[in-house]
């Protein structure tokens, strides 16, 4: 049963004030309503006035997302009653967006490049934002917050081409990645991103789940979807035709009542604004090296693999981060920065723009020059994560590997190590000189354990294999 999934996505503009007043934007740390005056409160008788700002960061993402600019946009009016809309409509746009027929390539389930089109870019203002008082589900009663009102988002729809939920979060993490590089998304901003999915099992009706708010929320949605509808053709049951809602902490999708969400919104062009000329605007923008150009420049530049370069070029700071780094071992660099710190990092729950990168590229050299085991190395590393993470100053990644007395010892110190593993397990000694040749992994891992991870591994298994051959002399059954 083949998925067909499109999504819409938006954004907010990283702008310093909104979409049509002066009011700042940075309102995330304030009060409720400090951020307002009689435009975004929609007092009757003010007028707009369009950011220029928030255009040209649209017109950024439409050309970065390879679409199609017409001569002439508008805005319009969408019209329906809310309490966070206190104007009784919506500034949006609706035929005459700002941009038409992109595409964005993202990593396809096989491992092959695919191309997703976009079908359009348009441009909106934010509502406000309603705190329901004792929980969503039944609330005492509900509090209106204007700050967020009249901050500039753009809407990015595409086609039904995704496949999977794993392919809708990567044109996410796309999307971010493009937008970031561009100077015109701050990812990591509450709310900054929300996503409406629809998505149908072919042949069937679809569903639309509204107000996703997280990139890992968009993929549990669809997973729930998927499971929900495929279950209901098995059983032979209609797919309905309606509007859901993704209940983030339960991780399921519950109906809106289809038929109460059907709205007639009475599109018409908004008169208080003057169509825009956006052609020549979008033609005379530059845009910066976007994450493909940056992917292929990295592989060529480091000879690192796809696979790494796609990692590190997946967000800006990492990218960033990485490239601060690969001075001291390019390769090196990007399998500690893709394999070993981003784990680290996101068990952490932490973000990269703490970790002083001076201070790694010291443990990069110390791995290089094979003063300290990569066990070590990664002893080192959570040691400065968690002096990042209490706000502490980082120490020098030799000073931390000399306190902690992780320096690599050479092998023959641990001869007694070796000597003891292999009288304390003549069953495996038995077996490996019978042929079997995980017991030999095995006795490694005693060696390990005994010595912390102090010891080279490659030095250990000479060291062990040499012991073994001088035992063997004595332990080998004569045949
Ligand atoms: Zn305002």
């Amino acid at each position: 049963m083949m998925v067909i999934i499109g999504l819409e996505v938006h954004c907010q503009l990283d702008t310093k004030t909104k979409l049509f007043c002066g009011c700042s934007t940075d309102y995330r740390d304030d009060g409720p309503n400090t951020h307002v005056c009689p435009v975004c409160l929609g007092l009757p008788g003010t007028l707009p006035v369009v950011n220029s700002r928030a255009v040209e960061y649209a017109l950024r993402v439409a050309k970065a997302l390879n679409c199609e600019v017409p001569e002439e946009s508008e805005f319009a009016r969408k019209n329906y009653f809310y309490p966070d809309l206190p104007k009784g409509f919506q500034i949006t746009q609706y035929d005459k967006p700002l941009a038409l027929k992109g595409y964005l390539d993202i990593e396809g389930d096989d491992g092959v490049e695919k191309r997703i089109r976009i079908t359009r870019v348009h441009m909106e203002e934010d509502p406000g934002r309603l705190v329901h008082v004792g929980g969503a589900d039944r609330p005492r009663y509900s509090l209106v917050d204007y700050n967020r009102s009249g901050v500039p988002l753009i809407e990015i729809v595409t086609e039904p081409d995704l496949r999977s939920p794993k392919e809708a979060r990567r044109l996410l993490n796309g999307l971010r990645a493009t937008l970031e590089y561009l100077g015109v998304f701050d990812g990591d901003k509450e709310g900054s991103l929300r996503v409406d999915a629809n998505i149908s099992i072919e042949g069937h009706e679809r569903a639309e789940v509204k107000n996703i708010s997280s990139y890992k929320g968009v993929e549990k949605a669809l997973t729930f979807e998927i499971t929900r509808q495929k279950s209901l053709i098995r059983r032979g049951q209609r797919i309905e035709r309606e509007t859901r809602h993704f209940q983030e902490a339960r991780g399921v999708t519950t109906s809106a009542r289809s038929k109460e969400q059907e709205h007639d919104y009475r599109y018409f062009r908004e008169p208080d604004l003057r169509p825009l000329r956006v052609r020549p605007w979008a033609d005379a923008i530059v845009l910066p090296e976007l994450p493909a150009a940056r992917r292929a420049r990295c592989m060529e530049q480091y000879g690192i693999s796809l696979a790494h370069a796609r990692t590190l070029v997946g967000e800006l700071r990492i990218a960033d981060f990485f490239e601060e780094v690969a001075s001291v071992d390019p390769v090196l660099a990007a399998t500690w920065v893709a394999d070993t710190l981003l784990g680290e990092l996101n068990y952490r729950d932490m973000g990269i723009g703490t970790v002083p990168s001076d201070r790694f590229a010291e443990l990069l050299a110390l791995l290089k020059q094979g003063a300290i085991t990569d066990k070590a190395g990664v002893e080192v590393l959570r040691t400065m994560l968690d002096q990042c993470k209490e706000g502490c100053a980082v120490d020098r990644a030799v000073d931390i590997v000399s306190r902690n007395n992780l320096g690599k010892t050479s092998g023959s110190a641990f001869e007694g190590a070796v000597r003891e593993v292999v009288a304390e397990n003549p069953q495996a000694v038995k077996d490996y000189m019978n042929g079997k040749g995980e017991a030999f992994n095995y006795l490694i891992g005693q060696v390990m354990r005994k010595t912390r991870g102090k010891a080279d591994p490659n030095e250990l298994r000479a060291l062990l294999a040499q012991t073994l051959g001088e035992s063997g002399g004595v332990t080998k059954p004569c045949t």
